[in-house]
């Protein structure tokens, strides 16, 4: 089967009441196709790609490297890296998980003309004036961001 226009949808934000649209629904999906993505986690996925750009001159690319997990998913990476609660690097409560309301997404950037990284750490403390919770110290050079604050939950 095709998947050929699946979830093939721009997003669209206000900025200061200005619209922009720089991510597709597709870029949250899993691997099975399913994406959530929380209006308050888009808004901040805009800010930080405008804040790069003011800060490079020139176009950088956020590329989301995941977004909304399953439990299935969850198990998989924990399979792989590790439960926290045993040293690892996966949170059992992850804010990836559905339930938070798509409001987690981890990211790197690239500077679109040269295709060079940026530096995690710059990407880490952008993020950081507009997500909740920021941590950016995975040995992939991910950054991890999220809306937790945002987002009401029982239990
Ligand atoms: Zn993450």
């Amino acid at each position: 089967m095709s998947t050929t226009g699946r979830n093939d949808i721009p997003l669209l934000t206000l900025l200061d009441g200005e619209a922009v649209s720089h991510f597709k629904l597709r870029e949250f999906e899993n691997r099975d196709g399913l994406a959530m993505i929380h209006r308050s986690a888009l808004t901040a996925l805009e800010l930080t790609r405008r804040d790069l750009y003011a800060r490079y001159g020139e176009t950088v690319w956020v590329l989301i490297t995941d977004a909304v997990r399953t439990p299935d998913d969850l198990q998989r990476l924990a399979a792989r890296y590790g439960w926290t609660d045993a040293g690892g690097l996966v949170a059992r409560r992850s804010r990836h998980l559905a339930e938070f309301g798509g409001i987690a997404v981890d990211l790197v950037a690239v500077v679109a003309r040269t295709r060079s990284r940026v530096p995690q750490e710059v990407v880490g403390a952008v993020c950081r004036r507009y997500f909740d919770f920021v941590k950016y110290d995975y040995q992939d050079g991910h950054v991890h961001a999220d809306m937790r604050e945002r987002v009401c939950f029982v239990g």
